[in-house]
Order: structure tokens, then C-alpha cells, then sequence
């Protein structure tokens, strides 16, 4: 059975879900920080007077738009667009643009809700949105790629600006595509504005860090949550699932703290490598020639690839699931609390099911949520405007010093809180009960809008 809702929120939760048919994804997403926030309202009676749960369970704006877009032989294609403006009680809407085949609004608005808490306990002025497309870039040209990308942005760009709303990168959009966007904005516009997208390129505007943030970050948390109990990545044997952006950066920084992975995904199978993962061969495959993981057994002979694998099933001490949503379920998660697992980072969003997490809290090992495991690449895209707001380019230790601090203080904030709600150890509560405050003081301050 999951944590209770509090009967004063419960029937906020029953609303949600009648205004929000279909969208399991987020119910789900709202049900997890609606659990924690009973205690929250006894403390501050003035949320609940002002209606801030409701107010900040219904998002500001939402933008849905047609995209036609004609591939290589001259065929059109229609894709849906979509961008949630959740909350811009801490700064303008900032979030990642997702691309991929299951997105809907329901997705959307799930990664829009968490971004809110997120973005807060990052500390820095960014409030929390969060777009994409049901447009699958898997297997299209790179001509097809710029195509979508331009008419993705030919609506989008009116909703844009740096004090306004400034989308990243998710899930099937990097560097390139954000270039394609940027170009597509600058040429509508008629602004070279590089603070209205991050993730940019390093000879535009972009920052240094940035395309490792996410990864790093979540292995400086993991690593923070490993102190508190007397240990360290040395000598771990660890699980990255994914082999995109965020799996690649956490393998590489777990490698640096000692650690040694052996295993990482697609969504066709799992690659398992006894000896530790070959980090220059996936970068080679995934961001230099976009070919599948498969490939990687092709160059290790002692390495094995497992066609739709369970990743989870491998023993390891620490996981840290870095592909997609509710990737570990209750099964999964037992299996891995079984197999001596210490430690659960998540670079994904939302990748544990309610089962698996209540599987994680219960056997008491280190669980450290996404909304505060992952913020180290929205951190980043704060450092990259910041940069770009005063014409400015750090240096990679310089941006790399800032957010293993600005990781530090989430944890810390997150430890601190879970124990002064009286959960001890509990980062998921200390996670949506300090990054819900924040945002909650910022609303009531501006009054009722
Ligand atoms: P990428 O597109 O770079 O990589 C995604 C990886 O996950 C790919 O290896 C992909 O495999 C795999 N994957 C996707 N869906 C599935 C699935 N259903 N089953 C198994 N594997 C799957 O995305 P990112 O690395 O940027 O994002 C990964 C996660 O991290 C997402 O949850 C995202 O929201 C989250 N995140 C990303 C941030 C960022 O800065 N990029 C910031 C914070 C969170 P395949 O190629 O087969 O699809």
C-alpha cells in the first residue's frame, strides 16, 4: 500500500485527478509530493487558506500546436506540440523539451509539476515548465531533424523569451537540436538572445559543464547520501541504466569517484561488461555515431548484451536509473534491496513506481529521489543564463565547483528537512516538503494571480 494522502489534501488529490482525465503519469507525479505535504499544511495554516496546493497543481499556461514538418522523400508529417507553463513563482518558466513517441500532455504536465519543486531546491531564481513532441527522432536524417526542429520552434518562439520561459534538452534533444531551435528563434526574431534556450553549443553561448551537469550531478548526490552513512562510490559496483546523455556523464563521474560500473541500457536491451564499462567506446557509439548499444558488444568480447534484458536483475550496490519514467517497479526494486544494493540515485524523472519507492523506504537504503537528484542539470542551465546575462564564459572548474555546492546544499536541504518533519533519512519527503515552502512563501507573497 502506498503512504496516505492527509484528509486535508485528499480531496485536492480527488479534484486533480477529475480535472485531469487520463493523465496516469501525472497523477502520479502529484500524488507523490501530495503525500508529504500533510504536515506542511499544520505548520502553515495561511497555504491552505490560499489555496496554494490547488492553485500550484493547475498550470499557468499550456500551449498545444500542430507541427508539419516533410521528411527527406517530400511526405508530410503532423506532430503535436506541446509546452506546460507550470509555476514562475521563482523565475521565469525553465524545463527540458522532451521529443519522443509516448509524449503527451499527460507526460508533459508531469515533468512540468516536478520541475516546480525542483527548480526551487536548486536555489537559484528559475520557476518550472516543460515542452516537447510526440515527433520520434529515431532513424530521421539530420536534414529531417533541422525540418522538425524549425517548425517545432516557427510556434514556440512567441512563447519564448529570457525572462519568460527558457526550454533545455530531455529526453531525444541535445546539443543539435537546440541548435537547430536557436537558429530557427534568431531568424524569426531577428535577436541574437542567447538567454532564451540552454544547452547551447560552447561557441554560442552555451556553458562548460552543462552537457555533464545532469549525470555529475546526480553522482554528487549519491555520493553526499553515501557519506552520511560512512561510505563512498570506492570499490562500488554500480548500474546506470540508459546510455544517453545523463547515463553517460554519471558513469563518467562515478569512474572518477572510484566506482566501477558494469552495466547500461537502451530501450532494445542492456549491455553488461563484468570488468567495468569502456566509457570512450559508448561515447564514441551513442554521441558520435548514434548506433545502438548493441554495438558495444561487437567491440568486447567479454561483454555481453541481453536483447529487452532486465537491467535491475544485474547485482550491484549502487543503481542509479538514468533512461525513463517508472523504469524500476516494486519487483525491481526488491530484487535489487535482495542483490545488496546500498544506494538509488535518480538521474531519470520519476523512474521508481510508488511500489518500488515504498520497496526503497522501507528497507531503509539511501533513496535519492529525481527531483533532487537530477537538479544539477537545471542548476547548470541557471549557470549558463547567468552567463549569458552578463556576457561572461567560466571556466570548467569554476562551473563544475559551483554545482557540486549547489548539490551539496539540495542534499543537505533535503536531509535537513526530512529530519525536521520527523522522517529522518527520508529525502523524498525532504525533497517535496522544501522545494513545495519555497515556492508556496513566493505565491502567497504575490498575492492571489
Ligand atoms: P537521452 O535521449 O539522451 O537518452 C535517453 C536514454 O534512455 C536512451 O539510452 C534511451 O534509449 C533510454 N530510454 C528511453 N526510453 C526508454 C525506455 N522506455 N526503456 C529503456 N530505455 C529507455 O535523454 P537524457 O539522458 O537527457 O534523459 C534521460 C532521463 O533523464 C529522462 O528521464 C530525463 O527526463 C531525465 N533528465 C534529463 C536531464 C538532462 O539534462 N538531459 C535533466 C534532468 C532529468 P533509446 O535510445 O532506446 O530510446
Amino acid at each position: 500500500m502506498s503512504p496516505q494522502i492527509d484528509e486535508k489534501v485528499e480531496p485536492i488529490f480527488q479534484e486533480v485527478l477529475k480535472r485531469n482525465p487520463g493523465e496516469v503519469e501525472f497523477h502520479q507525479a502529484v500524488r507523490e509530493v501530495l503525500e508529504s505535504l500533510g504536515p506542511v499544511l499544520v505548520k502553515h495554516p495561511e497555504f491552505a487558506e490560499r489555496k496554494i496546493i490547488e492553485r500550484i497543481c493547475e498550470p499557468e499556461r499550456q500551449i498545444i500546436f500542430r507541427v508539419p514538418w516533410q521528411d527527406d522523400g517530400g511526405n508530410v508529417h503532423i506532430n503535436r506540440g506541446f509546452r506546460v507553463e507550470f509555476n514562475s513563482s521563482l523565475g521565469p518558466f525553465k524545463g527540458g523539451l522532451r521529443f519522443h513517441p509516448s509524449v503527451y500532455l499527460g507526460i508533459i504536465k508531469f515533468l512540468g509539476f516536478e520541475q516546480i519543486f525542483k527548480n526551487s531546491l536548486t536555489g537559484l531564481p528559475i520557476g518550472g515548465g516543460k515542452g516537447g513532441s510526440d515527433f520520434d527522432p529515431k532513424g530521421k536524417s539530420d536534414n529531417e531533424i533541422m525540418r522538425f526542429c524549425q517548425s517545432f520552434m516557427t510556434e514556440l518562439y512567441r512563447h519564448l523569451g529570457e525572462h519568460t520561459d527558457v526550454p533545455a534538452g530531455d529526453i531525444g534533444v541535445g546539443g543539435r537540436e537546440i541548435g537547430y531551435m536557436f537558429g530557427q528563434y534568431k531568424r524569426i526574431t531577428n535577436r541574437y538572445e542567447p538567454g532564451v534556450l540552454t544547452g547551447k553549443g560552447l561557441d554560442w553561448g552555451g556553458s562548460l559543464v552543462r552537457t555533464e551537469a545532469t549525470g555529475y550531478g546526480a553522482t554528487f548526490f549519491v555520493d553526499a547520501m553515501l557519506k552520511v552513512r560512512k561510505e563512498s562510490f570506492d570499490g562500488k559496483v554500480c548500474t546506470v541504466s540508459g546510455s544517453g546523455n545523463v547515463a553517460i556523464y554519471t558513469i563518467e563521474k562515478i569512474h572518477q569517484l572510484g566506482g566501477k560500473c558494469i552495466s547500461c541500457s537502451d530501450s532494445n536491451g542492456v549491455i553488461y561488461h563484468e570488468k567495468g564499462l569502456d566509457l570512450n567506446l559508448i561515447k564514441q557509439l551513442k554521441e558520435v555515431e548514434r548506433r545502438r548499444i548493441e554495438d558495444y558488444a561487437k567491440y568486447h568480447k567479454d561483454a555481453k548484451y541481453i536483447p529487452n534484458g532486465k537491467i535491475w536483475d544485474i547485482p550491484c550496490q549502487v543503481a542509479m536509473p538514468s533512461a525513463t519514467q517508472n523504469e524500476i517497479n516494486g519487483k525491481d526494486a526488491a530484487t535489487l534491496v535482495k542483490n545488496g544494493c546500498i544506494a538509488v540515485g535518480e538521474g531519470a524523472n520519476m523512474p521508481t513506481t510508488p511500489e518500488g519507492v515504498k520497496v526503497f523506504l522501507e528497507a531503509n537504503i539511501a533513496y535519492g529521489p529525481g527531483k533532487a537528484a537530477n537538479a544539477g542539470g537545471v542548476a547548470t542551465s541557471a549557470l549558463e543564463m547567468q552567463q549569458n546575462a552578463c556576457r561572461d564564459a567560466w571556466t570548467f572548474e569554476y562551473t563544475e565547483q559551483r554545482l557540486a555546492q549547489i548539490m551539496k546544499n539540495i542534499h543537505d536541504t533535503c536531509y535537513q528537512t526530512a529530519e525536521e518533519y520527523g522522517t529522518p533519512g527520508n529525502y523524498v519527503n525532504g525533497a517535496n516538503i522544501a522545494g513545495f515552502i519555497k515556492v508556496a512563501q513566493a505565491m502567497v507573497a504575490h498575492g492571489l494571480i
